[in-house]
């Protein structure tokens, strides 16, 4: 309706065969401010009402050609005829009739003769109740939108994606035809969201719809569905998860090249103000019936398509293969059996032994967890830390690798053995989320030890972060007295800077450059660069992984500082080790002492 119209008072169709019963009924209403149109029978007020629009219809019940009733009954079937009010024009008295009116969908009824006052007022109250209709019907849509519409793209959202799957599914198994189901998740999105900012990834996603939307609309499998519903096809689950479904698919590989057309769209970058974006996306992909027949049972398979996408370096999509389902079920299991593990404390601490490569004495310990599982045996913690990460339980995990080496300090300070240092590995993942300083403090105070004997060994990533609140804990962590190391320096990010701005003790060179610092004259170049610069800023150096004596005196010469590996001894447990420290020189090679 344009402005004009919305101002113009309501127009009401007046349909009666007898011209003076027209003619005093457009009179009456016009007194009272009402537009009037009138239609001579039944078949030219269907014939007119679609240009008319009228707002409102008095319709005679007794006509020739088309009666009342069969007009009310077509005009219902007109495109906007549905909720025109339509007020039937009864004899006085004939029950019948008013039945019949309200049957053949009449609004209201007013018998003849008429009373022309009265009908001004019917007409009136009619209007009121169908604008208040109207707007029942405006904030059901709105309800509607809310409730089934992803409201930042515009797409289904999982309910109305998965009631249309429902649908689709039916179809396809009443008409034998197949259907795919795409999962998609875009690689890397938290990043750019994190770095990049919140408006910039609605922004992507935004666009990453449309892109979609377009794949989809190009494919074959579209061009045979119903075009109404064709937006309930493609949906955002929710952050930077979407899903499609391609019904009658004439052969599976069809899924496949709608698949990768999708990723080469996404694959072009996202142009911006002033720069280009860069986005890709893993695509799995699972097909009724053979996959599955049910909608809970083909989104997981796709989903698990999709992470098998994701480990075959992302940017690709993959079909869902029965393996990745048994793939997917040993990892539910490890997933239990460390979940239990971390709450019923299945772990033992271990220490290896870290050397002062000048003099030969120990100095202190790295604690390296250990986990023993009843079925499976000893499981390596590159395998369970990252499980713990993903699980969500390295805080409680962290606090318990505290509380235990707290509790093993105060063992061997009680046994009256020389003072070492323990180092405690933080994962990144417990250091952005907890304030891991004041938990520490709390755990050694409980034990009465001082934050002397402990030293935190951080990865290069909780670093590479480089902000105020990293630097602050770093400094909280100083303050307490404890040492702060670098582990695994030089695979990371290996920048020099953040050895300048965060107040770090101990740099420790990875195993990586001294597996082969004897045959590799640029490891070995590495390693000696990267002494010499964290002696520049004060800082002492340790070498992880010595296994060789050759190893040790080559590092010896450059000056390095500790040394930490199988040479001198693997992890071992808390009783191994206090043997250990009692009898330094049956550790380290007698070339030490010489
Ligand atoms: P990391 O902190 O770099 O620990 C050093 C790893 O190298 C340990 O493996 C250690 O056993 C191994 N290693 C030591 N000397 C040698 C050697 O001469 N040769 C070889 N080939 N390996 C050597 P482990 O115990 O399997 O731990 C692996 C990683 O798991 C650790 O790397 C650390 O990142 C993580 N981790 C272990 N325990 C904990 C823990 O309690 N908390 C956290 N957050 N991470 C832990
Ligand atoms: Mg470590
Ligand atoms: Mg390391």
């Amino acid at each position: 309706m344009s402005q004009a119209d919305s101002f113009k008072p309501p127009l009401i169709l007046v349909v009666d065969d007898d011209l003076s019963a027209r003619l005093l009924m457009r009179a009456s209403l016009e007194k009272v401010g009402f537009r009037t149109a009138e239609a001579e029978d039944g078949l030219i007020a269907v014939a007119e009402f679609e240009h008319l629009k009228p707002d409102a219809i008095l319709l005679d019940v007794i006509m020739p050609k088309l009666d009342g009733y069969d007009t009310c009954r077509a005009i219902r079937k007109l495109n906007g005829g549905e909720n025109t009010p339509i007020l039937m024009v009864t004899g006085l008295d004939d029950i019948e009739a008013i039945h019949r009116a309200f049957d053949s969908g009449a609004t209201d009824f007013i018998t003849k003769p008429i009373n022309w006052a009265v009908l001004n007022y019917r007409v009136k109250y009619m209007l009121r109740a169908s604008e208040a209709f109207h707007e029942v019907i405006d904030k059901q849509q709105q309800i509607q939108e809310l409730a089934f519409f992803d409201h930042l793209t515009g797409l289904a959202n999982r309910t109305l994606f998965k009631d249309t799957l429902e649908v689709a599914l039916a179809e396809s198994a009443k008409e034998d035809s197949q259907l795919a189901v795409l999962f998609m998740d875009l690689d890397r999105f938290k990043t750019v969201n994190d770095t990049l900012g919140h408006h910039i990834g609605d922004y992507l996603l935004k666009n990453v719809a449309d892109r979609v939307s377009s794949c989809i609309r190009e494919s074959d499998s579209f061009s045979r569905l119903n075009k109404r519903n064709a937006k309930h096809y493609v949906s955002r689950l929710g952050g930077d998860e979407f899903t499609v479904m391609l019904p009658r698919l004439k052969d599976p590989e069809d899924a496949g090249r709608v698949a990768r057309r999708i990723n080469e769209r996404l694959a072009e970058p996202f142009k911006l103000a002033d720069t280009e974006v860069f986005i890709s996306v893993s695509i799995g992909i699972s097909i009724f019936p053979l996959d599955g027949t049910e909608t809970e049972e083909l989104m997981k398979h796709a989903d698990l398509a999709m992470y098998d996408a994701k480990e075959k370096g992302k940017n690709n999509f993959q079909y869902y293969k029965k393996s990745l389902n048994i793939k997917a079920r040993e990892r539910l299991d490890f997933e239990n059996d460390v979940r239990k593990a971390v709450s019923n404390e299945e772990f033992e601490l271990y220490y290896q032994p870290q050397i002062d490569l000048a003099s030969g004495k120990i100095i202190g310990a790295e604690a390296l967890t250990r986990w023993q599982q009843e079925t499976r045996g000893m499981v390596s913690p590159g395998e369970f830390i990252p499980a713990i990460e993903e699980l969500g339980l390295i805080i409680p995990f962290t606090d318990w690798v505290i509380r235990q080496s707290g509790q093993q300090q105060l063992t061997w300070q009680e046994a009256k053995l020389p003072p070492l240092r323990i180092a405690i590995n933080i994962s990144s993942k417990h250091f952005v989320q907890q304030k891991v300083p004041e938990k520490i403090a709390k755990a050694l105070q409980t034990f009465n030890l001082s934050p002397n004997f402990f030293e935190l060994e951080l990865t290069e990533s909780v670093l590479a972060e480089q902000n105020t609140e990293t630097l602050e804990t770093l400094r909280q962590i100083k303050e307490l007295g404890m040492t702060i190391a670098v582990d695994d320096f030089g695979t990371g990010y290996s920048s020099m800077v953040y050895l300048k701005t965060f107040p770090i003790d101990i740099v420790k060179i990875d195993r990586f450059f001294i597996k082969d610092i004897l045959t590799s004259p640029q490891d070995a170049a590495i390693v000696k660069a990267i002494i010499a610069m964290a002696q520049s800023m004060e800082m002492k150096v340790i070498a992880e992984g010595i296994e060789e004596e050759d190893q040790f005196h080559l590092l010896q010469e450059m000056g390095c500082d500790f040394g930490q590996g199988f040479l001198f001894s693997a992890a071992v447990s808390a009783n191994d080790f206090s043997r250990m420290i009692q009898d330094i020189r049956s550790l380290v090679p007698s070339c030490v002492n010489s």
